[in-house]
């Protein structure tokens, strides 16, 4: 628990207005998307500069108060969940791109800028922003950034440690630091690409440094119905063993379909599984290879092959695949969405074994993910109401990351480990490697005060100090078991 004096230095730091201490207004940050877990914070900061930011991390450090930062709070594996008798330092106002830069194709930003409003500001001179996570109208670049987030695009374009060439950092210490740089290949340890992706653990990012990219000629976007999933996903493996990239690959099973038509009517055919293929080039080259993405979908039995014929066509398909993990609670009350990466050869038969635990299981699991990554999205829906129906599903879930590990595969492809698959990455990796970074972790904060009890299984501290925990009943449904 916060001490008054405390309160009053955090208010001196950000002043009244970037101060939260009420409890109605506690609640709007005591989870991420990831909503069965919930941790209601001492306090929320909301610094408008990253002096302010770093006046709060002091104040932490001095104290040892530990400190989650947040973006959005979209992310789905309860990363930005609050640790108890912490507080919680939103970034949301720290919001305007700072330098557009277009002869360096370079943007820099302030972390709570969201995601698709780098693309709009370089749009009208022929750029984007690549990575494009489907939650990219709300989601932060420094929740991206702390997430190493993906999105359909990144199967060509590469996921956002692709794009970060430097960061200001607001170590755990209170310090701040410049990793990497605007200019290639900076010497010494690629700090920046450790940055990238360690889930809010190794201090706040302040100020990002992105890549931007040309707009190709042409985009076309495919889409294919076919009679199973299974089908769909031999297409992908086709695909890519061909020598052609897509910009993006995707599927969508009935379930999503059905989800996504409810929510935003894209007019996706009526199949059990729809493949998106968007290819992107110089015109002749995108036309050519096109020919060969429908016959290769022809030859696997496609029922349906249909090419957008305009930009708003384009949009609208997009539109529905992006808004489909939303759109779930139309046909289910509560669902989970899982993040699970294979080997692309491997999905037909991953997905008939997904299939195999769910019907065990006795409930529906939707897929819609990004196949050509072999970046897997299972949604497990099922109903809070019923007893025990939550732990099966909870089980199920960890069920399926099991099977990803098993064939060589990743317990996470975007999503990161946050709180939720602490125990997974226990089974992902060997001991040697979670000790390594462990000490990666320990060298940014010794005092283990930003974003505590995420990412490793526990205990597991620096100087093995014990801290206190109380696992959720969730986090412990059927685990042992499993991992
Ligand atoms: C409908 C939906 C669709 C989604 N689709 C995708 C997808 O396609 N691809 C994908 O990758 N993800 C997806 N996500 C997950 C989520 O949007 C991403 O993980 C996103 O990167 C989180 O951004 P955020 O701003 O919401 O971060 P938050 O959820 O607020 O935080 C996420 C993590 O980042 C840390 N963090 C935030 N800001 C900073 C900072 N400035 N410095 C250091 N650490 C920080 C937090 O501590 C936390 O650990 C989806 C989520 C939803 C709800």
């Amino acid at each position: 628990m916060l001490r008054r004096s405390q309160i009053d230095e955090l208010r001196t730091a950000v002043g009244a207005d970037g101060l939260i201490t009420g409890n109605n207004q506690l609640q709007t940050y005591e989870c991420d998307a990831l909503t069965n877990f919930r941790i209601m914070p001492d306090a929320v900061v909301l610094p408008r500069t990253a002096g302010q930011t770093q006046a709060v991390v002091r104040l932490c450090a001095r104290d040892k108060i530990p400190f989650v930062s947040r973006g959005a709070g979209t992310g789905l594996s309860g990363g930005a969940l609050p640790a108890a008798g912490g507080i919680v330092i939103s970034l949301a106002r720290m919001n305007r791109i700072l330098d557009v830069d277009l002869a360096n194709r370079q943007v820099v930003v302030e972390p709570g800028v969201i995601n698709a409003h780098v693309t709009q500001r370089v749009a009208a001179r022929g750029y984007f922003y690549a990575p494009d996570p489907s939650s990219q109208s709300v989601c932060t670049i420094g929740g991206n950034v702390a997430e190493n987030a993906g999105g359909a695009h990144c199967l060509k374009y590469g996921f956002t440690t692709t794009h970060v060439l430097a960061l200001d950092v607001v170590l755990p210490s209170g310090e701040l630091m410049q990793l990497g740089a605007p200019t290639l290949d900076a010497p010494g340890y690629d700090l920046a690409g450790v940055f990238v992706g360690s889930e809010g653990t190794l201090g706040v990012a302040t100020k990002i440094a992105l890549r931007i990219v040309k707009r190709p000629e042409v985009v076309q976007t495919l889409l294919a119905a076919f009679d199973s999933i299974q089908v769909a996903g031999q297409t992908v493996s086709d695909v890519i063993a061909s020598p052609m990239l897509p910009s993006a690959m995707e599927i969508m099973d009935e379930l999503s379909i059905q989800a996504a038509e409810a929510a935003v009517h894209a007019h996706y055919p009526a199949c059990k599984a729809l493949l998106l293929v968007e290819l992107d080039g110089p015109c002749s080259e995108v036309e050519e290879l096109m020919r060969a993405v429908k016959e290769l979908c022809r030859n696997n039995g496609a029922s349906e092959i249909r090419v957008a014929q305009s930009e708003q066509e384009r949009a609208l398909v997009w539109k529905g695949r992006k808004a489909a993990f939303a759109a779930m609670g139309r046909i289910s009350p509560n669902y989970i969405v899982q993040d699970g990466v294979i080997p692309r050869t491997a999905l037909p038969l991953l997905l008939d074994e997904i299939e195999r635990l769910a019907t065990a299981a006795g409930l529906r699991v939707a897929n819609v993910f990004h196949a050509g990554d072999g970046n897997l999205h299972p949604l497990v829906l099922y109903d809070r109401a019923v007893a025990g129906q939550e732990e099966k599903a909870v089980e199920l879930s960890y069920r399926i990351l099991r099977l990803c590990v098993d064939h060589g595969g990743s317990i996470t492809g975007e999503h990161g480990v946050g709180r939720e698959k602490q125990e997974a990455l226990g089974y992902m990796f060997a001991e040697p490697d979670l000790a390594t970074m462990q000490l990666v972790r320990c060298a940014f904060d010794p005092e283990n005060i930003a974003n505590p009890d995420k990412v490793f299984p526990r205990p597991r501290l620096c100087a093995e100090k014990p801290g206190p925990y109380t696992p959720h009943p969730l986090e412990t449904a059927g685990i042992a078991e499993i991992f």
